[in-house]
Order: C-alpha cells, then sequence, then structure tokens
C-alpha cells in the first residue's frame, strides 16, 4: 500500500480522502491556502504544509508548490480529488515525472478525455453510443456546415471541444442562425478555453442525465457500478443525485454498463471515471467521460457497499481489482443532497460564520461534510459545504428519510439551500422520478 499521501484538495473531499488513508495505514499530508488552516481535515491530517495565498490560483491550483509540498514531507503520492487539478493533464505528468504516483489515470487518458472532440471519437470507436453529430471539428465553410446540420436535423448544438463547468454550448434552431452561432461559440470558447476547436451535435430537447460509475485497474480488470440519475440540475450544475436511475433495467444497465467497462479496457484505463449520458425515449448517448472520483460518488457506494476512494488508493498502489462484475450487487437506493452555502432564492454564495451546526443522523443517513460550529466559510472557493446522502431498500424509504435528515439538519449563521431540498424531496414529479433535466429550472420559474 501507498505509504504516504498528498490530498491536493480542500473541504469535503478533502476529509473524505483523509478517512479512507486512515482506514487503509496510509500517512496524510494536507496541503491547504492560508484562507484554509481551520479545515478539518487539515486539524486531522498527521502533518500539513500551507501552500500559498487564498486566490486558488496561488494555491490549490499552483502545481509546484503542491509537488514541493510532497517533496519536504516525503510522501509518495497524490491525490486530487475533483474540481481544481483533478482533469489537469500537465499536472498528472508532472507528478509523475517528479516520481509521484498520480491517483486518477495516466495523462495522456485525461488528455484525450479532456478534449470532447477527441473523447467522443475515442468512444464512438469502442462501441459507446454517441449524440449523432458532426463527428469531428467544424470549420468554416458555410455549406458544409449547414449540410452537416441539415443531416442531423434541427435544433443542433455547437459546442467547445475543450468546454465545461456548462460554459461554451449554444443551441441553434434554423439554419439561419447557424453561421453566426459557430462564429460566436468558436470566439467564447478561445477566450475562456484558449481552445478554438468546436463540434455540432443533435439538441436534445428533454433528456434526462445518467452516468455510469466505472472502476479500471489498468492491468486488464474493469467493471462498472451500475448508474446515477443526476438530472436535478440548476445552471447545468447538480442539485441532487440518485442511484439507481428510475426506470433503468437490469438488462439496460447491463448493455449500457458492458460498453463502458468495454471502452475502459479499449483506452487502457486506469481508476476510477464515470461515463455521462444523455438519455432520451430509451437511448443513452454519450456527452463526456470525467476522469475522476465525482461529487456524487456515495450514491453508488452505498447501493453498492464499495468504498471508492480505497478503490482509487488500491489501484494507485498497484493492485488489480480484487472483486469482479458479477460480485457488484445492487442493493437499495441511494438519494444525495448537495447543501450549499447560499441564498436558497437568489442563488447567491453566502459566506460567513457558521454560529450553531447539528448534523442529523438515524438508519441510511451519511452526512460527508468539514463544517463545524464557529467554522467560517470563506467566500474565495465553491459554495458547496456538505453532501447528505439517505439511504433506504427502496426510493421511498430514501426519500422520507432525506426529508426527515434535512428537518434535523441545523446550520445557523448563514443561508443554505436546505429549504430548496425541503421543496424538492416533496415535489410530487420528483417522486415519481424520471423528472427530465429542464425540470427544476421550470418548477423554479428560471426558464
Ligand atoms: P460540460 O463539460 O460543460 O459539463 P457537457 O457536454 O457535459 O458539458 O454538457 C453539459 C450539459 O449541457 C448537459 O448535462 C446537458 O444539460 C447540456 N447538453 C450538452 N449536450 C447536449 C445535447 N446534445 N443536447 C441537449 N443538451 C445538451
Amino acid at each position: 500500500m501507498l505509504d504516504k499521501l498528498v490530498i491536493a484538495n480542500r473541504g469535503e473531499i478533502a476529509l473524505r480522502i483523509l478517512r479512507a488513508c486512515k482506514e487503509l495505514g496510509i500517512k496524510t499530508v494536507a496541503v491547504h491556502s492560508t484562507a484554509d488552516r481551520d479545515l478539518k481535515h487539515v486539524l486531522l491530517a498527521d502533518e500539513s504544509v500551507c501552500i500559498g495565498p487564498a486566490r486558488s490560483i496561488d494555491s490549490y491550483l499552483n502545481i509546484p508548490r503542491i509537488i514541493s509540498a510532497a517533496e519536504i514531507t516525503g510522501a509518495v503520492a497524490i491525490h486530487p480529488g475533483y474540481g481544481f487539478l483533478s482533469e489537469n493533464a500537465d499536472f498528472a505528468e508532472q507528478v509523475e515525472r517528479s516520481g509521484f504516483v498520480f491517483v486518477g489515470p495516466k495523462a495522456e487518458t485525461i488528455r484525450l478525455m479532456g478534449d470532447k472532440v477527441s473523447a467522443i471519437s475515442a468512444m464512438k470507436k469502442a462501441g459507446v453510443p454517441c449524440v449523432p453529430g458532426s463527428d469531428g471539428p467544424l470549420d468554416d465553410d458555410e455549406a458544409k456546415n449547414k449540410s452537416f446540420a441539415k443531416r442531423i436535423g434541427y435544433p443542433v448544438i455547437i459546442k467547445a471541444s475543450g468546454g465545461g463547468g456548462g460554459r461554451g454550448m449554444r443551441v441553434v434552431r434554423s439554419e439561419n442562425e447557424l453561421t453566426e452561432a459557430i462564429a460566436m461559440t468558436r470566439a467564447e470558447a478561445k477566450s475562456c478555453f484558449n481552445n478554438d476547436m468546436v463540434y455540432m451535435e443533435k439538441y436534445l430537447e428533454n433528456p434526462r442525465h445518467i452516468e455510469v460509475q466505472i472502476l479500471a485497474d489498468g492491468q486488464g480488470g474493469a467493471i462498472h457500478l451500475g448508474e446515477r440519475d443526476c438530472s436535478m440540475q440548476r445552471r447545468h450544475q447538480k442539485v441532487v443525485e440518485e442511484a439507481p436511475a428510475p426506470g433503468i433495467t437490469e438488462e439496460m444497465r447491463k448493455y449500457i454498463g458492458e460498453r463502458c467497462t468495454r471502452a475502459c479496457l479499449e483506452i487502457n484505463y486506469r481508476g476510477a471515471g464515470t461515463f455521462e449520458f444523455l438519455y432520451e425515449n430509451g437511448e443513452f448517448y454519450f456527452i463526456e467521460m470525467n476522469t475522476r472520483i465525482q461529487v456524487e460518488h456515495p450514491v453508488t457506494e452505498m447501493i453498492t457497499g464499495i468504498d471508492l476512494i480505497k478503490e482509487q488508493l488500491r489501484i494507485a498502489a498497484g493492485q488489480p481489482l480484487s472483486f469482479s462484475q458479477k460480485d457488484i450487487q445492487i442493493r437499495g437506493h441511494a438519494v444525495e443532497c448537495r447543501i450549499n452555502a447560499e441564498d436558497p432564492v437568489r442563488f447567491l454564495p453566502c459566506p460567513g460564520t457558521i454560529t450553531r451546526f447539528h448534523s442529523p443522523g438515524g438508519m441510511g443517513i451519511r452526512w460527508e461534510s468539514h463544517i463545524y460550529t464557529g467554522y467560517t466559510v470563506p467566500p474565495y472557493y465553491d459554495s458547496m459545504i456538505g453532501k447528505l446522502i439517505a439511504y433506504g431498500e427502496n426510493r421511498d424509504v430514501a426519500i422520507s428519510r432525506m426529508r426527515n435528515a434535512l428537518s434535523e439538519l441545523i446550520i445557523d449563521g448563514i443561508k443554505t439551500n436546505i429549504p430548496l431540498h425541503q421543496e424538492i424531496m416533496t415535489d410530487e414529479n420528483f417522486k415519481k422520478g424520471g423528472a427530465n433535466i429542464h425540470y427544476l429550472e421550470k418548477k423554479l420559474g428560471l426558464q
């Protein structure tokens, strides 16, 4: 097993990684900014190193400082968590070149999947169903682009190959808007992602977001752990996630899961990863792969009993997967609510000091968070301060436990989105299951 590991992240995921390391007997090094000295995992880690000022660019995104922290503490590996440098191929490369283990795939895989045009082409080749599209980058040939769009059928969506975070996309509903939309998306992609490559896809009107969790050891072993439904979104950001996805049969799970595991073997994938799909009228359409652990990983852990972070660490230590596909049994249902420090009506971040905190409990309830009474949520980072997960033998039980847990959860001193979650958990359409990605915004009057 790895001897000592740098946790190159903050907040709840840093604490989650620390706990997994402790279980596996791995010593931990917390690296943090000056604004994060009081983070729970910094206080619990074996060692800690301050890597710079509050701004992420000076600390959590500063590659030389993170690698130096590993050097001076004698760590052997670096876990990037999610966000920050987790999908930065240059970081993965520099970590490995400096002689450390990167907990994640090889840099070349991150690069391949980070560019959406190359990712889609690799997935098509591996037999993963993709959205009908231009099958490659668009150039400025107007007539050719128009004929692509005609073949695909309007509406189409123009997307930045290097895009992320829901930015760099434009829906086109008729031919006379096409050329301008391509030019605008290209300009935006150039300025936001320093990459002006754009491509075209069929725009699906009312899909659900369904994603498949995989684990691969890079030594010929790959399995899938079923799917999650993350259709409850606001501005392309997930708000509530659940596993399994309502209405997905064992047969469909097997169909899509097998294609994902086959693709992992094809690209020689190593680590935990997620294939994201849009799902409409019974069909899956690949949109992108995340080459890291995701925020919503706990719902999969609850229904499979597999600790995904521990598996990431075992794979990074060079161990082959210790179980096969037939060992993966899906039992019950899990729901996750992302708890954000934000105004529940206007959705603006709301940093500040927590004056009173009480965590919920009871059978099937899991609380993943770094907050405590007296903790100050800094204004510099993402507003998510915790994740509440409810498990039950079926979806109704999980939702009713979530409702109770939300009513027990007390976070005073700052505004949070707990009221929004309470509203979702009592919403008749959410309770039915299977709502599409526009449902929440429509309900909130945002669309
Ligand atoms: P990002 O990397 O920015 O998250 P994605 O490709 O994952 O970009 O797309 C983000 C979201 O944009 C999707 O969850 C979906 O809501 C919407 N979207 C992307 N492609 C399509 C499409 N072809 N049809 C309809 N909606 C889409």
